[in-house]
């Protein structure tokens, strides 16, 4: 244990010559440099010595570092077999991280939760690679994984999409699914020139706080997440034009307009008009109809 080596371009141009590595676009390779940012990060998580920490895709160890100063324990899942040798290399000084050669969409992540920490809630910290984003957050969500908190670094308009509600373009199915199990909250925005190689879109760093209750009162979970789909699939149309077009939703129109009527909405309400507790009460009054 020490001080974290890496964090600084200097220092990441050097491991990565020392092994000849070549990004890999595919794995949505963009490495943190910046001192600064990893410092927040951290201190936005919150985490103690109590804490056992989930890394997903630690690439060469940078964050991995710092959470392992920080943490009781850390684990970190990464997918790219090139990265193995250097983070052994990199995270030799510590005894507290355990390195995970997966696709992290692939692993029973609640199962490792019960193993590694006795079913108590882990704290989620991660460098994402952009192009899961929602399904590792989603993932994380529907199974339930014990978790007090997600501190993650997104692309800048995919975090405003989790923060946002009713009446803004961002908001959609992801605003809702998120807020429905955590409270969502921008920590900082992350220029292109924090990582290596720089990417083309601006991010910033979120912080979701998991509720230890949903906020709303839901029946059917699975109904309800099916009528926001269905809502925000068709955008342009009427939310009961929506749910009578989907594919999952067997109800008839008059069943749909009641339902919304019962809101309070009249007949052309669209889906993005609707609060959490708006799709709330419209599945429960639909759950059991047919
Ligand atoms: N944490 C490092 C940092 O901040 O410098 C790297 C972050 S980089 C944006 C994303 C990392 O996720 C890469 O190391 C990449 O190889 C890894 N990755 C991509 N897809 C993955 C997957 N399905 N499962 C696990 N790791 C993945």
């Amino acid at each position: 244990m020490g001080t974290p080596t890496l964090g600084n371009p200097q220092n990441t141009i050097a491991v990565l010559q020392k092994y000849n590595f070549s990004f890999q676009k595919k794995f949505g390779q963009n490495f943190l440099i910046d001192t600064h940012v990893l410092d927040k990060i951290i201190r936005a998580a919150g985490i103690t010595k109590d804490d056992m920490v989930l890394e997903i895709g630690p690439g060469i160890g940078t964050m991995t570092q710092y959470l392992a100063e920080a943490a009781g324990k850390v684990t970190a899942v990464e997918i790219d077999k090139n990265l193995i040798p250097i983070l052994e290399d990199t995270l030799s000084e510590y005894d507290n991280v355990t390195i995970i050669n997966e696709d992290v969409l692939k692993l029973d992540i609640r199962r490792l939760a019960d193993d590694e920490n006795q079913g108590r809630p882990i704290k989620v910290v991660a460098n994402l690679p952009y192009y899961i984003t929602t399904p590792i957050i989603m993932g994380l969500f529907e199974n339930h994984v014990p978790m007090e908190s997600i501190t993650v670094m997104v692309q800048k308009e995919v975090a405003d999409r989790m923060q946002t509600g009713p009446g803004s373009k961002d908001y959609g199915a992801l605003s809702l699914a998120v807020q429905y199990y955590a409270e969502p909250y921008i920590v900082a925005n992350v220029p292109p020139n924090c990582f290596m190689p720089r990417p083309r879109v601006g991010s910033a760093v979120i912080r979701l706080t998991c509720h230890k209750q949903p906020p709303v009162e839901v029946k059917d979970e699975k109904l309800m997440f099916d009528i926001i789909r269905a809502s925000f699939n068709q955008r342009r149309k009427t939310l009961a034009n929506g749910l009578k077009n989907s594919d999952k939703l067997k109800y008839s129109r008059e069943e749909i307009e009641e339902a919304i009527q019962s809101l309070g909405k009249g007949a052309s309400v669209r889906g993005e008009a609707l609060t959490l507790e708006e799709f709330a009460a419209l599945s429960n009054r639909l759950c059991g109809l047919s």
